[in-house]
């Protein structure tokens, strides 16, 4: 029952903070081969507490000698019960520039009502809300609404390299009914959201060179054509006047909005001002058949991340550069296929090119993008959660950003998502991130009250 689970978290709460104070103290690093008995001991801390509170088949599995993926399940809510995967990570960013830090990165100490350490919301604060509202249930009511399985990442800020193939490989044992995931940032502290898209990604990188070496511009200028004018001539032919990018095929695929998600996307609060105070841009610019909001969340784009070539120092230096490069990205949205693109992209790229200069072109790996249907029995317990743990009914809408393990779910799982964030912008991948602990306790709550719609839901 939902009074029981949230009296017991309520009764429990200065433990649960306990817990997390000692699990921030761990400092889980990924990206630090120095911390790597960290990462391990902070996955190893995790598996304990999972088993303490009657989680089942608590285990470390690896996949390509990466940090574990800590996994445990409870599987006796029945046999037409919904199974959520719930995926979190327990690696943490790096944390310098440490003189930032107003408190040391991995002493969690508590100010103004937040906790303050690397991790605190991203991810470890609010995936830990998860696991005590999974606690509040099992030790306050002996049982969970819905079965759950639990998929805890240890390699999520490396960009979770081995999670495509430990997806593929333990498909069996992952198979569930939705996917569940607690990070990023709602609009504000009484205003929770619900994405329900995130755009997918390709990264590429494009070197021109021309002469063998710099050149005196005084005896060979207007007889080689300039890489870094070649360069920019080639961006420059990358976009129309209205904000479409001129790829050839780039927009084949691209789903139309519906009517009833364009008014959807509509009742978001997000205002002109609100964008010029979050961008500081003297105007909007890009597609005009499209809101600010849409152009930045539900339609593709193509970026120019960096640019460099030639001489940057202080006076003049007269030379025609050897080579010049750029950094692009793309961001993709539904059906759009990230290899497909990266193709297109270097096809493009490589045929507009004259032949007065050389280009290559590398590309990254890509991630496509991720939709659940905005109206899902999942976001409507998600809604109903909200609503009625955190008191304010959250807005559904898209981010533009990507989480390509999402998609990876998807593919390999065909099964739809709920992004449940409790965390705001909480300084997360900076000094002095911290996490409310109000948003802790509700977090527990929202919890608790969407395991209980969701078997409510299905019946
Ligand atoms: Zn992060």
């Amino acid at each position: 029952m939902i009074d029981t689970a949230v009296s017991h978290a309520r009764a429990n709460y200065d433990q649960y903070l306990e817990q997390f104070l000692a699990y921030l103290r761990i400092p889980s690093v990924s990206a630090l081969p120095e911390h790597k008995a960290d990462v391990r001991a902070a996955a190893e801390w995790l598996a304990a507490d999972m088993q303490r509170i009657g989680l089942e088949n608590v285990q470390l599995l690896e996949m390509n000698n990466g940090n574990p993926v800590v996994y445990g399940d409870w599987l006796h809510a029945g046999p037409d019960a919904h199974t959520v995967l719930l995926y979190g990570h327990y690696d943490v960013q790096p944390a310098d520039p440490l003189a930032l830090w107003q408190s040391p990165p991995f002493e969690p100490t508590i100010r103004d009502g937040k906790v303050f350490a690397r991790g605190a919301s991203d991810n470890k604060g609010q995936m830990f809300s998860q696991l005590k509202a999974l606690e509040s249930c099992l030790m306050g009511d002996g049982r969970l609404p819905v079965n759950v399985k639990i998929c805890f990442d240890g390699e999520e800020e490396m960009g979770s390299p081995n999670m495509p193939a430990f997806v593929a490989a333990y498909k069996d044992l992952l198979a569930a009914d939705s996917v569940l995931v607690s990070d990023g940032a709602m609009v504000h502290s009484e205003q929770p959201v619900i994405d329900y898209a995130l755009r997918g990604v390709v990264a590429a990188e494009i070197h021109v060179s021309g002469p063998q070496r710099d050149l005196h511009s005084g005896s060979y200028g207007g007889s080689v054509h300039n890489p870094v004018q070649a360069l920019a001539e080639l961006i420059a032919s990358l976009h129309d006047e209205f904000g479409w990018v001129q790829i050839p095929g780039f927009y084949d695929r691209v789903f139309s909005l519906s009517t009833a998600e364009r008014d959807l996307l509509r009742s978001v609060p997000y205002s002109q001002e609100q964008w010029e105070l979050e961008t500081g841009a003297p105007a909007p610019w890009g597609e005009p058949d499209y809101t600010l909001l849409e152009r930045m969340t539900a339609r593709p784009t193509l970026e120019v991340n960096g640019i460099w070539g030639g001489f940057q120092g202080k006076g003049d230096k007269t030379i025609i550069p050897a080579e010049a490069g750029a950094k692009i990205s793309m961001r993709l949205v539904t059906n759009q296929d990230a290899d497909e693109i990266a193709e297109l992209f270097t096809a493009h790229v490589l045929n507009s090119m004259p032949e007065t200069v050389r280009v290559s072109v590398q590309v990254g790996a890509g991630a496509n993008a991720a939709v659940t249907p905005f109206d899902s029995m999942e976001i409507a317990a998600a809604v109903r959660a909200y609503s009625l743990a955190w008191g304010a009914e959250p807005v559904r809408s898209r981010a533009g950003g990507s989480l390509p393990i999402i998609a990876t779910f998807q593919q390999e799982l065909g099964i739809p998502f709920v992004l449940m964030p409790f965390g705001l912008d909480d300084n997360r991948h900076s000094p002095n991130e911290h996490y409310h602990l109000s948003h802790f306790s509700r977090g527990i709550e929202t919890a608790v009250h969407y395991y209980h719609y969701l078997a409510e839901i299905r019946h």
